[in-house]
């Protein structure tokens, strides 16, 4: 015997949340819905564990970060759940799914049915045992993915002030951790093997930029090398690193942020899998069409590059989450999910944005020294992806609408000293990627010329309504 729901949700994260709330707003009845989480706590805003969580005065703990707070939205808190008939079975791991049969098997032994699933399991960090590397499990090496992971973290942190941490891993997690602990006057060295951090985005000159700042506040950088194996002492506790260059660092505390992989395993074998996440349509739907996929684990088309991916990013989370739900719910009414990829990060003072992709050439504006700086990536003769770090609401928002817009680019060198004001012109006389000029009087930067008068009338009015669409979608999308 068990118990069945017409809509369960499967993971209990930012995903859940989100989807929890937009099933609220499209009507679902009292004791329809059930969400089903490993995790014991109601869903949360999880970006917070490596930030205000970490904080050594006024460290933000539940309820305050209760999904959808992130979004400006409501707190969702468990009476929240309640009062809306929907079902937190919480602390609870789904062993295993049929989709054939529509049922989920819980650890608990309890099998509960389903309607429509919504899969949003999210991701795992990777361990340094996938590696090679043994000894994670010594209590004072920690990984950053759950709030249990934060509170053993915020343990070890208290039991080694002023001590010594390693960080294994130069991306997110590994950027962000390093800054909390430099806040909280732990002496941070962060190790990994790539040239500079955050390889996968960052160009070298905004790298060096990241890096100049965390040695200012007293953050070691060793580059080009990984840990190899640990030093333990007699009760067990990670004394030192070693590291492939030979050399050996000594550790209070290690974090390792060494990456993620997507929560698919219950699905292998019954669903397409792309990308290393479930594959889904514009709809979120997967290819049983009672299953849909959501957030980290989804792999979906982003219509503006042609092409299925799979992000790691809490607003992807959050909208693709929204989208699926309309989808169930008003199958009619929805159309194809338009997403353009944003991310951001926040450490120290220091806060960025990133919209759409960064392939192709980057071209970097602003003043690198005065703290308000960015790139532009243009490919195939369009501008594709815009990173800003320093600037004001105006500006992220402008840059997010550009990207949207991809209008083409021709002049690199202009569009670097145009910089912000690029995107600024283009967010306020919006243009869509037509054969016209943009800003030729103002800038000289010719973007593309028109073929023949009559096709830039036609371009005109065309593009007003267009630009008149994007203007509004894009407003929308921004609201978060
Ligand atoms: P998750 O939020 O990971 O939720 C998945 C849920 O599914 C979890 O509750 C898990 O326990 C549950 N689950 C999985 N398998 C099972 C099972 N078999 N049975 C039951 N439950 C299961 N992104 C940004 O854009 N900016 C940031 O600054 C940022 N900071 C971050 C900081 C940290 C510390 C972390 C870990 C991530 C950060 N991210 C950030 C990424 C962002 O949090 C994720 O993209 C987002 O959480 C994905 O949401 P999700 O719902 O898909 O997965």
């Amino acid at each position: 015997m068990g118990r069945a729901f017409v809509y369960v949700i499967l993971g209990g994260g930012v995903a859940a949340g989100y989807a929890a709330l937009e099933f609220t707003r499209k009507g679902v009845s009292p004791g329809e819905l059930c969400i089903i989480s490993e995790e014991p706590v109601a869903p949360y805003e999880r970006p917070a564990l490596s930030k205000g969580f970490l904080l050594p005065e006024s460290p933000a703990r539940l309820p305050s970060f209760h999904t959808c707070v992130g979004a400006n939205e409501k707190s969702l808190t468990p009476k929240w759940y309640k009062e809306h008939g929907i079902e937190l079975v919480l602390g609870t791991r789904v062993k295993s799914v049929d989709v054939r049969r529509k049922k989920l098997l819980t650890a608990t032994g309890e099998t509960i049915s389903y309607k429509i699933l919504l899969i949003a399991t999210g991701a795992r960090a990777l361990k340094l045992e996938e590696f090679g590397v043994d000894g994670s499990e010594a209590e004072n090496v920690c990984y950053l993915r759950d709030l249990a992971d934060a509170n053993g973290l915020v343990n070890v942190m208290q039991s080694c002030s002023s001590g010594k941490a390693v960080v294994i891993g130069g991306g997110y997690i590994g950027m962000e951790c390093a800054a909390s602990l430099a806040i909280n006057k732990i002496n941070v060295t962060l190790v990994f093997p790539e040239v500079h951090c955050m390889a996968r985005l960052f160009t070298p000159k905004i790298a060096s930029y990241y890096e100049e700042y965390y040695q200012s506040k007293g953050v070691k950088f060793v580059k080009g090398t990984v840990l190899t194996s640990f030093e333990f002492d007699s009760s067990g506790k990670v004394m030192a690193v070693n590291l492939r260059d030979g050399s050996q660092l000594p550790a209070d505390l290690v974090v390792v942020g060494i990456g993620i992989r997507p929560n698919t395993s219950l699905f292998e074998g019954q669903l397409t899998l792309e990308k290393g996440g479930i594959k889904v349509n514009g709809k979120m739907q997967t290819s049983n069409n009672s299953v849909y996929a959501v957030g980290d684990v989804a792999a979906f088309p982003v219509k503006l590059f042609g092409e299925t991916r799979r992000l790691e990013h809490v607003d992807s989370a959050r909208k693709s989450a929204k989208h699926a739900v309309a989808a169930i719910m008003e199958p009619k009414k929805s159309g194809e999910f338009d997403y353009l990829p944003f991310f951001y990060s926040r450490v120290f003072g220091l806060s960025w944005q990133f919209y759409g992709d960064n392939v192709g050439e980057a071209v970097h504006f602003g003043d690198y020294s005065s703290g308000t700086f960015g790139a532009y990536w243009i490919s195939k003769g369009h501008l594709v992806g815009s990173f800003l770090e320093g600037g004001t609401k105006e500006e992220y928002e402008a840059i997010a609408k550009a990207t949207s817009l991809k209008p083409p680019v021709e002049d690199l060198a202009e569009l670097g000293q145009q910089g912000l004001n690029f995107a600024l012109t283009i967010s306020k006389k919006p243009q869509p990627a037509l054969p016209i000029e943009v800003s030729r009087s103002t800038s000289g930067l010719v973007l593309e010329k028109p073929v023949y008068a009559w096709h830039a009338a036609a371009g005109v009015v065309l593009a007003a309504s267009i630009a008149g669409f994007a203007y509004w979608y894009g407003r929308r999308r921004r609201r978060w």
